[in-house]
């Protein structure tokens, strides 16, 4: 089948390559996003793959119909860039990758907590221009402190695990509770409760319309002073403008952040010789106590190789059966 891949960079190609060899799509790699002014290069396609920052809104999915497109593959888990109603009244079929490593998030996301808490961000500049003084890197023991996990899905699950070895005492919100993690006696609290009880408190929660602007004025103000917050999910379950007022003010102890509310405009491109004109970004880097990577949680050997099968599976059974193995619509998600 033809497919049009979009927003692709050379370890995609590679991994989609490899995972294509004995199925022998006919895969088209594009660099460029999916949005309403690039779909109309998907001609000639059956189905598309997208990544997270493509916009799937209305407009998109109606140009890509009218080509005959009848399925979307993602390449990711979040499936919030997708206007799902109007898939669904389109006919194109939606496919994800439930799950790939959630160790792969989990473990970045610790590796934001440690770094932010023991300034290896700052000591490694410090050390490379000769200054060995400490002043300014003090951490603390993670061993007994709070964290508070949102979400606790595949990926909060698995950093509760981690913490756990750390000796944390870990507390969690999540509509659907996970016994496993209750036998290892992680407690359950309502989101504020929990923001107030929170050390550490860590973003593992889908991007919707209640998660939306989830972290505002209201539940920083609610954090314990000093507390540390990351967010790997996704950028909008925080209100960024807020976090730099908690920042400022110094409520707010430390920040790590790999996603971003506007980081479509940023990320995974190289924009190093560009002056960056999004004023909240710039202000947000001047902070010394926030470490912000480029959505990179996902990105690892097995993550991306598990990635490049389900996706190519999805691709598969929309071949043969006209839907793909691993389907998401607007009506699964009411039921
Ligand atoms: P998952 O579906 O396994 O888990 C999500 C959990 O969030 C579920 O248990 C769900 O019940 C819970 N949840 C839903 N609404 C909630 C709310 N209002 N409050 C608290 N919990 C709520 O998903 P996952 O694989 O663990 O991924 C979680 C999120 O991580 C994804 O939706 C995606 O946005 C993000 N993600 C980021 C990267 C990255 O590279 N940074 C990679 C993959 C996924």
């Amino acid at each position: 089948m033809e497919v049009c891949v979009y927003s692709t960079r050379a370890w995609d190609r590679n991994f989609l390559a490899t995972a294509n060899r004995e199925r022998q799509h006919a895969l088209r790699f594009l660099e460029t996003r999916l949005d309403a002014q690039t779909a109309a290069l998907a001609a000639g396609a059956r189905a598309v793959s997208a990544f997270v920052n493509d916009r799937l809104d209305a407009q998109t999915l109606a140009i890509l119909a009218d080509l005959g497109v009848g399925l979307v593959a993602l390449r990711c888990t979040g499936f919030n860039q997708v206007d799902l109603e109007a898939a669904g009244r389109l006919g194109i079929r939606i496919g994800r990758v439930p799950a790939y490593s959630p160790e792969a998030v989990a473990e970045h996301a610790v590796a934001l907590m440690l770094a932010l808490n023991r300034h290896i961000h700052r000591a490694f500049n410090r050390v490379r221009e000769g200054n060995f003084t400490l002043d300014g890197l003090m951490g603390f023991d993670m061993k007994g402190r709070t964290a508070g996990i949102v979400g606790t899905g595949a990926i909060g699950a698995a950093v509760a695990r981690i913490l756990l070895g750390f000796g944390c005492r870990i507390v969690a919100t999540d509509p659907h509770p996970d016994k496993a993690l209750e036998a290892l006696g992680v407690g359950y609290l309502p989101f504020p409760e929990l923001a107030e009880a929170s050390d550490i408190l860590t973003l593992h929660c889908p991007l919707t319309p209640e998660t939306h602007h989830l972290v505002d004025a209201r539940t920083l103000e609610r954090m314990k002073p000093g507390a540390m917050l990351i967010n790997t999910s996704r950028g909008a379950v925080v209100d960024t403008r807020a976090l730099i007022a908690a920042l400022k003010s110094g409520h707010l102890g430390s920040l790590g952040l790999d996603v971003y509310e506007e980081e479509s405009h940023l990320f995974f491109r190289d924009l190093s010789d560009e002056v960056i004109t999004d004023d909240v970004f710039a202000r947000l880097l001047t902070f010394p106590n926030v470490l912000i990577t480029g959505h990179q949680g996902f990105f690892t050997r097995e993550a991306l190789a598990v990635i490049a099968e389900t996706t190519l599976a999805n691709i598969d059974s929309f071949a043969a059966s006209g839907a793909p193995l691993h389907e998401v619509s607007a009506s699964m998600l009411a039921a």
